[in-house]
């Protein structure tokens, strides 16, 4: 199939099932594949090669937009933008001496609209979701991916249906509500969730916007390699830490490697970056299935952490995740909600950043990867922090001593 000229550039060409190989049409409403996995998109990459070169970049718009020839959206009339992407790459040199990782970078999406990284994945989901015709949409969630797709929907005039666990993120539901979308909380998990959201599509009328049963979040997660490899001069780093859940962030980092290695960009006789999955020790499927070196994992019952946005005792996509893994030759590894959360304190007292639990555990990870040689010195590291730890006030306690009015400091 040839790709179709279009205003934006993209070179979407076809969706794909990576269990059977069976290819989709792009341009109609699609969602699991025949066999009930999800659809990958597929670009004319040999034709992107010659005529689209990294110089092309310069000047343009500082957001996830600026790759819009390896995005799906066709027409630009139809993205729906906050300014989201680009965000900063950032050196942590005091966290990164306590670990004893010289190279230690961090990428901070906690600065994206929504206040994680699931803005990205909302907008270009949602933009491509307006490009085929979507008037409703319904998803489950852990609370931030609600909230993005939620106020995303709302700038596109679709109008959203979400179902959460109660226990999510309180903040995420007042993004949720304030936008107008149709929110449901539920006693139970992201499972259970799903699963209502599950029969209410079967009954008709809703675009499903599950994590992975659409095609296009992904490709939204994925820009968040093609920053790092810009930012980083095209040359990767070796090892990248992302905290997973449904595994959709990692799985669009080593997609957006493997599609600049074929278009040129970066140098094909380089080892890929070492992919690292952190979950927590409450809710470590994808772990698990790694040191058996399964190709899926097993449902993880009374999944619990208060790292919110991993907590997925199963992942659709779990096998793409696994497969990433191996490809890259990375790992996976298991952190406590006490480490992460002395991590996320060590994280704002050496480099004055606040970040989320989830982004926590991964440095917490690192120092037991250091600690056991897999890190090894001299490398060069980056921990993805996918959102801002603003979001979880109740993660840590502040206990301030409370003053009188003329009461001295006590200096
Ligand atoms: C959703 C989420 C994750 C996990 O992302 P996946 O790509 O689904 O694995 C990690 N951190 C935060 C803050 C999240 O909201």
């Amino acid at each position: 199939m040839q790709a179709q000229p279009s205003g934006t550039g993209s070179h979407l060409s076809h969706l794909y099932c990576p269990k059977s190989g069976e290819r989709y049409d792009a341009d109609r409403i699609q969602q699991l594949s025949r066999i009930g996995a999800p659809l990958l998109a597929a670009y004319d990459l040999a034709s992107l090669a010659r005529s689209w070169r990294p110089a092309d970049l310069a000047g343009r718009e500082p957001t996830l937009w600026r790759y819009r020839e390896l995005l799906p959206v066709r027409d630009p009339a139809h993205v729906v933008s906050l300014g989201e992407g680009f965000t900063p790459l950032l050196p942590l040199p005091r966290l990164g001496r306590e670990l004893g990782i010289g190279g230690l970078w961090m990428k901070d999406e906690g600065i994206v609209p929504t206040g994680s990284f699931k803005a990205r994945g909302a907008a270009v989901g949602v933009s491509r979701a307006r490009e085929l015709g979507v008037t409703r949409l319904a998803m489950p969630t852990n609370g931030n991916a609600g909230a993005a797709w939620a106020l995303y929907a709302a700038r596109a005039g679709i109008r959203a249906t979400i179902v959460m666990p109660k226990d999510a993120p309180a903040i995420t539901r007042q993004e949720i509500a304030i936008c107008g979308a149709d929110l449901y909380l539920v006693e139970g998990l992201i499972s259970d969730a799903g699963r209502i959201v599950a029969q209410a599509v079967a009954e008709g009328g809703l675009y499903d916007a599950s994590t992975l049963k659409e095609p296009y979040r992904i490709e939204g997660k994925k820009t968040m390699g093609l920053e790092l490899a810009e930012q980083c001069g095209w040359r990767l780093p070796d090892v990248i830490l992302y905290p997973t859940g449904g595994g959709v962030g990692l799985i669009g980092l080593h997609k957006a490697f493997k599609e600049l290695r074929e278009l040129g960009w970066i140098d094909p006789s380089r080892p890929l970056p070492r992919l690292v999955a952190v979950q927590a020790s409450g809710c470590a499927p994808i772990v698990r299935a790694w040191e058996a070196r399964a190709t899926v994992s097993e449902f993880w019952p009374d999944s619990r952490t208060v790292a919110f946005g991993i907590n997925v005792p199963k992942a659709l996509g779990d096998f793409l995740v696994l497969e990433a893994l191996y490809e890259s030759e990375g790992c996976a590894v298991a952190v406590d909600d006490d480490d992460l959360l002395a991590a996320q304190r060590r994280a704002a007292e050496c480099e004055g950043a606040f970040v989320c639990p989830e982004g926590a555990a991964l440095f917490a990870a690192a120092r037991e990867l250091r600690r056991n040689g897999w890190i090894r010195g001299g490398e060069r590291v980056v921990a993805l922090n996918t959102g801002a730890g603003i979001k979880y006030p109740d993660t840590f306690r502040a206990d301030p001593p409370l003053l009188q009015p003329g009461d001295r400091l006590p200096l």
